[in-house]
Formats: C-alpha cells, structure tokens, sequence
C-alpha cells in the first residue's frame, strides 16, 4: 500500500483509490449485501454503447480497498459459469457472444456468481438434475443450435407433465421460446447455443414458483435501493 492511500485507511479498513467516473447505465440487478465481501453493495448495468450492442458492466460505490479486485471476481465468476465474454480489457465489463440481451438470466447469472466464495474455480453445471418431484433425473438435450429438449427416464402421461411444467419453467427464467404444445422443447431466440445458462438455470426450473419469488423479492430490493441510499 503506498503512502498516500496508508493515510486515507480509516478502522481496519483501507481506502478505495477514488475511480474516474464512468457512464453505468441502467442498474438491473442488485446485491445489496456482499456477505463475501464487507457487505458491499454491488449493482449490475446495462449498458448500449451503440445502437444493437448491449453489455453489461459490474460496479459498486463501496470506498474500501479490494473493491476492484472483488468485482473483478464477480465478473470472472459470470464468465466461467455462464459462458459471457469479457469486453475489451475491461475486468468488469462484459457480455454474451451472440449480441442479444439475455437479461433476466444475465441477472440470474449475476446473482449466482456473487455467491460463490473465493479460491473456487466455478465451472459451468451440468444439463442433468435429479428431480425430487418424480424422483427421476431430467436430463437436457441440445438438438440444434439453439433448441433443447427436457427429457426424463421413462415417460408415462404424469412424467410428460412434469417435462413440460420444466420446458415451461426454464422458458419463463431464460427468456426461451416455447415450442410444441407438450413445452419439452425450448429455444433461444439469438439462434446460439447458450448450454451454460440452461445448466444455471435448470435446478430452478423444478421449482418455478421459488424462483419467481426470489427474483420478485431482488426487483423490490433493486427498485427501493437508491444509488445515495447505499452503502459507500
Ligand atoms: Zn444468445
């Protein structure tokens, strides 16, 4: 630590060098609370830097040292774990392959990487979950580019429900087209892969309404935080 910033830490804490300021756009996503991080608050944006392009970008107020490095992390974490790419050079900007948005599951993505603790090389989770509902593992199958289809072992009239009720599941939290009237199927509509995302969010599929609940309850928490009334 060089001097100057030896001066400005206060209780235990060191001091944030001060950053430029930088055009953040629309904050979609929040955590309030970084339990891994001195309860920091870190915000997700969007940002279009030009017309089509969209990308987002990582950035907190917090004023204590370590903060970059921090959401750094976060960033890297969405890029192992969701498969999105880093944007230029930039350890906090970044976006998906395709070009498209992709923004609820981005702020699921968000929100998931902000809980995995240090040291821990995330990898991207599995197309496969075992449902506790059936007591079967249901597994996703890519059939193009960008098509997946819910499958189970076995498939009675109770079990083709239960896919469907997952095909629906996993079209509400990614923003996927539903095909077929059965719902097994559903499709991306950038035309692109995207197996990171569906392995995310597969295990909430099975339990939409826990999902639903939990992003209606981090809208709220994004939408009463003001920028000024966070922790700085
Ligand atoms: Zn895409």
């Amino acid at each position: 630590m060089d001097l100057a910033r030896q001066a400005e830490s206060a209780g235990g804490i060191s001091i944030r060098p001060k950053v430029h300021v930088v055009e953040l756009g629309r904050r979609i996503e929040l955590q309030s609370m970084d339990t891994l991080f001195h309860d920091i608050t870190i915000g997700l944006y969007e940002q279009q830097p030009r017309p089509g392009a969209i990308e987002y970008f990582v950035h907190s107020y917090s004023g204590i040292s370590g903060t970059d490095e921090r959401l750094a992390r976060v960033v890297t974490v969405m890029l192992e774990l969701g498969g999105m790419a880093r944007v230029g050079n930039d350890p906090r900007r970044l976006c998906f392959t395709c070009g498209e948005v992709h923004k609820l599951a981005c702020r699921r993505l968000f929100v998931a990487a902000c809980k995995v603790k240090p040291g821990i090389v995330s990898k991207p989770m599995p197309l496969e979950v075992s449902d506790k509902t059936t007591g079967r593992n249901i597994k996703v199958i890519r059939e193009d580019n960008a098509t997946y289809r819910v499958t189970a072992d076995g498939l009675d009239e109770g079990r083709a429900q239960r896919i469907g009720a997952i095909g629906r599941g996993l079209s509400r939290l990614a923003q996927m087209e539903l095909i077929g009237e059965d719902a097994a199927r559903v499709r991306f509509s950038c035309g692109k892969p995207h197996d990171e995302l569906v392995g995310l969010l597969l295990p909430r599929a099975l339990n939409l309404r826990a999902a639903m609940r939990e992003q209606e309850e981090a809208m709220s928490r994004g939408l009463l935080v003001a920028p000024s009334a966070q922790k700085s």
